[in-house]
């Protein structure tokens, strides 16, 4: 069915990813009209492709998970590669305190990110692709969105609004209120390669981090023989940068001998692609007839694979929530201020870790791991995505964090070094989202 523009739409959509299909789903499948505005048409290529088990069950309630399946990489663990230990370190999700499901998927997300929004589209969601919203403009009882690329060039109104914009962040962006995360500031380059050798991973299908001097590097398995790589790097390290992308990247990875190894005889299949500055949160999640959801609202590093995860079980919380306040808006304020509390919870849990990664403390607790009370359980939970359990999570962390804090002391001026090598620069040279070769 399509509608006229001058219709009003239940709740309007901003962005087809992963959190904005999600939603749209969710709320669509509970009686809801609703349209979503993507401004590619999808198949897209994007990054963040190792999912989390906990993603799971969310494939499952939106009828997707075989198709899924089929085209996924199987993921039983993380395994963790350190210039200075001899031996990987590999965290299997089987080990987690509630270790169910315990695989997760990697996927490419141009395949991944079409079967959800198709499925919207199944479940009833109005998709309009190749529709930039370009303004948004709150009035009473709604909104009204600016869209480029629509054919009748009306602007669409909703009584409600999602911005699910990823990293674009429209309304946050709009109204000014994004926060870059000055604890940890870095960047991103990436490509995907064929012939990548088989040693790059001690067990098929896990996701492999190498960490070296400047970062660390994600070398990620697909289907079809091809493998995902990218390094994330420090912001004094990245300001050395002159010559092209292409060339930096390589350069990059050749500065870990443990991963150029298993590069050797790869050949890069798509073009070197960057992010920079991109840790971050908008001021609050929610306001007057509007949520954000997924990277729109808060964007932490991917050491822990975490950003599509966050996006759909934000999305899946958002979509209750927003139900629940159209059905009685004096209800809306408590709901969505549960929404962000929960969001915020998870995303300081995994920044309390992300911020330390790269210090040696760190590096040799992850490399080294004992089970004193059940905390090397407790950590693969958070790999896993389990990151706002209870029963008896929380102390377990806490335990790892005194162990981590003794072993800080032990070598506090190193240790503090590093973590300075995250922060010192306002913000890191390589322009945003930029291709290698585009103009
Ligand atoms: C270098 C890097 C590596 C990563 N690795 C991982 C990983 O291994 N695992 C993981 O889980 N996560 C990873 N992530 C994070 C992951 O990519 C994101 O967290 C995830 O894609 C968020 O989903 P989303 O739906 O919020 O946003 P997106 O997936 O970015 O979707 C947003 C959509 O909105 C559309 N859009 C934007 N602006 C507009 C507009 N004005 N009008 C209409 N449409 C618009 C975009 O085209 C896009 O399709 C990584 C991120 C980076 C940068």
């Amino acid at each position: 069915m399509t509608s006229t523009a001058r219709e009003t739409y239940d709740v309007a959509v901003i962005g087809g990813g992963p959190a904005g299909a999600t939603v749209a789903t969710l709320l669509a499948e509970s009686g809801r009209r609703v349209v979503v505005f993507e401004k590619h048409r999808h198949p897209r290529f994007h990054i963040g492709e190792s999912l989390l088990p906990k993603n799971l069950p969310i494939l499952e309630r939106l009828g997707v998970a075989e198709e899924i399946r089929a085209i996924s990489m199987y993921k039983p663990g993380a395994e963790f590669i350190s210039p200075d230990h001899e031996a990987r370190q590999a965290f299997y999700f089987g080990e987690a305190l509630d270790p169910r499901p315990d695989h997760a998927y990697q996927v490419e997300r141009a395949r991944f990110d079409e079967i959800l929004l198709r499925n919207a589209r199944e479940k009833g969601v109005e998709v309009r692709e190749d529709c930039a919203v370009t303004a948004v403009a709150f009035e009473d009882g709604g909104c009204r969105l600016t869209v480029k690329g629509q054919e009748d060039g009306e602007p669409c109104r909703a009584r409600f609004l999602v911005d699910a914009s990823g990293r674009d962040g429209v309304v946050a962006r709009q109204s000014g209120g994004r926060r870059r995360d000055r604890n940890h500031n870095s960047a991103a380059m990436f490509a995907h390669f064929q012939g990548v050798a088989p040693e790059a991973w001690s067990k098929q299908g896990n996701i492999a981090i190498y960490m070296f001097e400047h970062g660390w590097i994600w070398m990620i398995p697909l289907q079809g023989g091809l493998t995902s790589v990218g390094a994330v790097c420090m912001p004094d390290y990245l300001k050395t940068r002159k010559g092209s992308l292409d060339a930096f990247f390589l350069e990059t990875l050749a500065l870990c001998p443990k991963a150029s190894a298993a590069l050797r005889e790869a050949k890069a299949t798509t073009p070197v692609r960057g992010a920079g500055n991109y840790s971050y949160r908008a001021e609050r999640a929610y306001g007057d007839g509007f949520l954000l959801v997924g990277d729109a609202y808060v964007f932490i590093d991917p050491i822990f694979s975490s950003g599509v995860f966050l996006a759909m079980s934000g999305a899946e919380s958002a979509a209750a929530a927003i139900d629940q306040a159209l059905a009685d808006p004096r209800k809306a304020e408590r709901l969505f201020r549960g929404y962000q509390r929960w969001i915020d919870r998870g995303v300081d849990r995994l920044s309390w870790f992300i911020y330390r990664f790269n210090t040696p403390a760190m590096r040799n607790l992850f490399m080294a791991p004992r089970n004193v009370l059940g905390v090397r359980n407790a950590v693969v939970s958070l790999l896993a995505g389990d990151i706002c359990r209870s029963g008896g999570f929380s102390w377990r962390l806490s335990v790892f964090k005194a162990i981590y804090f003794v072993s800080l002391l032990i070598d506090f001026r190193s240790n503090r070094l590093w973590r300075g090598r995250w922060r010192g620069f306002r913000s890191v040279s390589m322009p945003e989202d930029e291709v290698a070769g585009a103009s």
